[in-house]
């Protein structure tokens, strides 16, 4: 996940490749609790990992249901209509709507003495219309602060089944899910009814909930979208094994990355063209704008089709959430495109309208808006600019807005706060970028270089943090190469070169965090002692030696960019890197430095030595034949003798952002 300020996405064009995307949420915690309620042991496979998820099984642990997980793949042991093993408990639902509703119901109309509690803002958030309903039911349940809202306590119930139960639909779908799965444990000797009051919002949902009962053996009598009946003898069964659905709505970002770039084209795993997931029927919008899209059991496979795309106009009511990938999808379209009945844009976690409205208008397009409707006018070639997204804490919006990457223009997009799609989808930008490859001249270098201890590789290491990219400690691999030629017995001197070339050309490396693994083996302490240093130093004299780990070293140029550190990152390495640094600090002052942070480390050293040591590594580093250590001529120099890491890190930062459009 990146949880950088901003991620600024260079540009891209052309996507090809698998991507498995993270289960739906919705599913994930209606299947747990049936399975927990079910008669049987159900597997559960891709379960999705949450903060709703986790308080839901924790619940049910606490509750005494038989719980193992490993992975993503969990296993319960369910009720069975007994009553619960812990009948007298308080449970923890933190801000988990999708456990508390579905659980104050289900232990309602079991009973016991419970006590439900969550966080501050989880106190806020209204059930008093599923306590109503629940009370009617015959329920006991208390309110333990406000009236209206948890924390809540569930006592024994006295049900009363022989009158229909009424719920409000137009607050929370929630309400009803919570009743329907609820109420098969209390409908064995007589059918059950619920009515509706109020017109039933986000009905998809519902259905959901009325597929997934059908999977645990419970069917339900709708009679249009106001009545709904269980029948008696009604029981839960386990379905034994059962697959979380991958997010319809995450997959939209995927189906239109098909539909735009160029390629092979995008597979989907995890939800198919059969999902019982409203937000599936986006593959037909999708489609209807030029998306070649093929599918099977839980797959989809997305090409790209006409192009220009075709302007569409949309009612997208059944479809809000994944509606919004279709707004930027206009942008490539041949005409203006029409969103309309999307009222409820404005109320989810940001005014949306408002939001793809101020956005898209930064990259240069035209958009109209209305109160529940949005239409984006196609931006042509020549006309992009390069923007900086403003997110709103919306997982939707920062997902979406990374598909103007692929604008004709070639102009990058700078997404900020790319943490907020860990709503839903934590690792959404690295699934973009393992189909979305960019061509390497394209992906962005920093180079740091410099003399030994000069400070470069923590300066490097945090530049590439802020900007979540990657990093490559250049150093390493020569101090890797040295060890490994020792291990093998071979001598450090120009008389081995082939052969210590030859090792460097396979060099088994792999850094892991700050960790240097050598075939697996944590070799980090060996090649960072001072010791190691000389003798990187020496191999890398050795032109062939060099050469060897070219390949290597041009690997990390990865999405979304790259950090390197050395001494001929800027001169040899990386010549068309966007920013090169060179940095100047005195031998004394680096010898000085490095004195210090040895004896910090309880390592004793002396000044003299070091001082001497580094004045050999220098010399040798500059007066060698290839590759000399010297400043690139269009690099900037960072005279860090007197500045903090985090001065030096924004002198570096500050050059970057003076380089890019933003
Ligand atoms: O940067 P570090 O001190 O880890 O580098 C160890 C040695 O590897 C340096 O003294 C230098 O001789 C060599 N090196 C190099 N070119 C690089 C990085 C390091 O020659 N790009």
């Amino acid at each position: 996940m990146f949880s950088t300020a901003f991620l600024d996405l260079p540009p891209l064009s052309t996507a090809e490749g698998e991507v498995a995307l993270p289960g739906s949420k919705s599913i994930s915690n209606r299947v747990l609790l049936l399975s927990a309620l079910c008669q049987g042991t159900t597997t559960v496979h891709d379960l999705l990992d949450s903060d709703d998820t986790r308080v839901m099984l924790a619940a049910l642990r606490q509750l005494g249901c038989a719980v193992a997980q490993q992975g993503s793949t969990v296993t319960i042991t369910g009720l069975g209509g007994r009553a619960w093993p812990t009948p007298a408990i308080e449970l923890f639902m933190g801000n988990a709507g999708t456990a508390m509703r579905p659980l104050t119901a289900a232990l309602a109309v079991q009973g016991g003495d419970f006590t439900l509690k969550g966080v501050q803002r989880m106190h806020e958030r209204p059930i008093g219309d599923l306590v109503d309903a629940l009370r009617e039911l015959g329920c006991t349940i208390d309110y333990l602060g406000n009236e209206g809202f948890p924390p809540l306590r569930v006592g024994q119930p006295q049900l009363r089944l022989d009158k229909p139960i009424p719920v409000r639909g137009d607050v929370s779908s929630q309400f009803l899910t919570a009743l329907l799965m609820a109420l098969p444990l209390a409908a064995q000797e007589r059918d059950i009814t619920i009515e509706v009051v109020g017109e039933l919002i986000s009905k998809p949902y519902i259905e959901i909930t009325l597929k997934l009962l059908a999977r645990y053996g419970i069917v339900v009598q709708r009679q249009g979208w106001e009545r709904f009946v269980i029948l008696a003898g009604s029981r839960y069964q386990s379905p034994g094994s059962i697959h979380v659905e991958a997010d319809a709505s995450s997959a939209s970002y995927f189906i239109a990355l098909g539909a735009i770039a160029q390629g092979g084209g995008v597979r989907v795993h995890g939800v198919g063209a059969d999902s019982i997931q409203g937000d599936i029927r986006f593959v037909e919008a999708a489609q209807a704008m030029g998306a070649q899209v093929r599918s099977g059991p839980s797959w989809l496979h997305i090409d790209r089709g006409a192009w220009p795309l075709k302007a569409i106009t949309l009612d997208c009511n059944h479809i809000p959430d994944a509606a919004m990938t279709l707004a930027v999808m206009a942008l490539y379209a041949d005409g203006p495109t029409t969103l309309s009945n999307i009222a409820s844009w404005r109320v989810k976690e940001t005014d949306r309208i408002a939001a793809m409205a101020t956005e898209c208008r930064k990259l240069g397009a035209t958009v109209e808006e209305g109160p529940d409707w949005i239409r984006v006018h196609p931006l042509p070639a020549g006309q992009w600019r390069a923007a900086s997204i403003h997110t709103y804490d919306d997982h939707r919006v920062a997902m979406c807005f990374s598909l103007a990457a692929f604008n004709p223009d070639r102009v990058p997009v700078r997404i900020e706060d790319p943490k907020c799609v860990a709503k839903t989808f934590p690792d959404y930008f690295e699934t973009l970028f393992s189909v979305a490859p960019a061509d390497a001249e394209r992906i962005p270098v920093i180079c740091i270089d410099g003399p030994s201890a000069s400070g470069k590789g923590t300066l490097a290491s945090q530049v590439a943090a802020r900007l979540g990219y990657h990093y490559l400690d250049s150093g390493a691999l020569y101090r890797v190469t040295a060890h490994a030629a020792l291990q093998t017995g071979l001598v450090l001197d120009a008389a081995h070169e082939s052969q210590i070339a030859a090792l460097a050309a396979t060099l088994p490396v792999r850094f892991d965090g700050d960790r240097v693994l050598l075939a697996n083996k944590d070799v980090s302490e060996a090649i960072r002692s001072e010791q190691g240093g000389m003798n990187a130093s020496k191999v890398s004299a050795l032109p062939a030696v060099r050469q060897a780990l070219v390949a290597l070293q041009h690997s990390f140029r990865r999405l979304p960019g790259l950090v390197a550190d050395g001494r001929d990152m800027g001169t040899v390495i990386f010549p068309d890197a966007g920013l090169k640094v060179f940095l100047t600090a005195s031998a004394e002052q680096r010898a000085e430095r490095r004195h210090k942070q040895l004896i910090s480390k309880g390592i004793s050293a002396i000044f003299v030595d070091l001082l001497a040591d580094l004045r050999a590594r220098d010399a040798r580093d500059t007066s060698r034949s290839s590759a000399p250590l010297k400043a690139a001529e269009d690099a900037l120099l960072l005279d860090n003798s007197d500045l903090g890491i985090e001065d030096s890190v924004q002198q570096v930062l500050a050059w970057w952002q003076g380089k890019t459009p933003f």
